[in-house]
């Protein structure tokens, strides 16, 4: 960008700062004080929920470490400034310059976003890294998130998640024939599919839902936060793979006025932080995961099961059939879909013979 363009943005930015702070709202235009610049960061956790908003507390915290403080951002816990869902909508108007969600959320707005957290059966989080850095995974993101004015950047990731918490045994397809489950997403409607009614509850509602058996079962995300939630003490078995989150990405989501507006180190220090933060958040989650499996064995003694093959089998033909139906409404899913799986389809022949083969030798 040239000079003179630098300076016509730079005046219509002040133009739009002066209009804002007339109008008494805020603007995508970050607050200029002096040389720093500050930012507004919402995300859909709760305050200090563990190694989500804690790690986007750590991110923002690394953008000042990088930028050596010239860009400062200021991160509020879901509903602390908008509803945990309203993130999307707050960082595209530019109410707030960033948040940090789960595309998964904004299916509503944009079907295609799904495949940018996971699909049912889809790859790990090895894969989904693959996808988005050196396939065409955050292209197809960037091109999708362009009508809303939003910068999509891979920001952590679950890891594989767990089955989840039942209080009826899976042995057979059938079993889910009348099981009330809570289950979001693309998941929930494979429930659906097997005969399943799913139920929809916010995570606060979700342990008195099983213990006075409103539900049969839910999923929630690993050990490390569902131990937190003390499902163990009201349900029996504890199943996993979890089959339809196998390492949900999260997201860092920038306005794309606010971010196109920073000098180009600052917004190498934001791309350079989010690439940590991806890797430590899979990382603290892998640790974690690992603690508390070892203590609900051995303290609390939970009943592990593994999903039968016969039912993995059949979870993953109604999946298939869920993914390409959810895919053929519209254009754009279908395109991103379609790079998905042929990406997932070389990449699974290769890991057959790599993690999968290693995996057997190592456990
Ligand atoms: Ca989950």
């Amino acid at each position: 960008m040239d000079r003179r363009s630098l300076l016509k943005k730079g005046v219509l930015a002040g133009a739009a700062v002066a209009a804002s702070s007339a109008l008494g709202t805020s603007s995508a235009q970050a607050v200029v004080t002096g040389k720093q610049i500050k930012w507004r960061m919402v995300t859909s956790w709760p305050p200090a929920f563990p190694i989500l908003q804690t790690g986007v507390e750590r991110f923002a915290k690394r953008v000042g470490e990088l930028t050596g403080g010239r860009l400062s951002i200021q991160v509020y816990a879901g509903g602390e400034l908008v509803p945990p869902l309203g993130v999307f909508d707050a960082v595209s108007s530019g109410s707030v310059q960033c948040g940090h969600s789960a595309a998964y959320y904004w299916a509503g707005k944009c079907n295609a976003a799904q495949w940018f957290t996971c699909v049912p059966f889809g790859m790990d989080a090895q894969g989904m890294n693959a996808w988005f850095y050196f396939g065409n995974g955050l292209k197809l993101w960037e091109e999708v998130y362009a009508p809303f004015n939003l910068i999509p950047r891979p920001a952590g990731n679950t890891g594989v998640q767990m089955g989840g918490w039942f209080n009826k045994k899976i042995e057979s397809m059938d079993d889910f024939k009348g099981l009330k489950m809570r289950i979001p997403g693309l998941g929930g409607k494979v429930i659906a599919k097997a005969g399943g009614a799913v139920v929809l509850l916010p995570g606060g509602e979700i342990y008195t839902s099983l213990e006075r058996g409103v539900i049969d079962a839910t999923e929630w995300i690993g050990p490390c936060h569902d131990i937190r939630m003390g499902f163990y003490k009201v349900a029996k078995y504890y199943y996993y793979p979890g089959w339809h989150e196998p390492g949900s990405a999260l997201e860092l989501i920038m306005n794309k006025k606010a971010y196109e507006a920073l000098p180009s180190d600052i917004r190498a220090a934001l791309d350079t932080a989010a690439s940590e933060l991806n890797v430590q958040m899979l990382s603290e989650f892998e640790t974690e995961n690992a603690k508390a499996l070892s203590q609900l064995k051995s303290f609390h003694k939970i009943r592990l099961l593994r999903f039968p093959d016969k039912v993995l089998e059949g979870l993953k033909v109604l999946a298939a059939e869920t993914i390409e139906e959810t895919a053929s409404k519209d254009p754009q899913a279908n395109k991103v879909n379609e790079d998905f799986m042929t990406f997932k389809k070389q990449l699974a022949a290769w890991n057959k013979i790599s993690e999968k083969s290693y995996y057997d030798s190592m456990l």
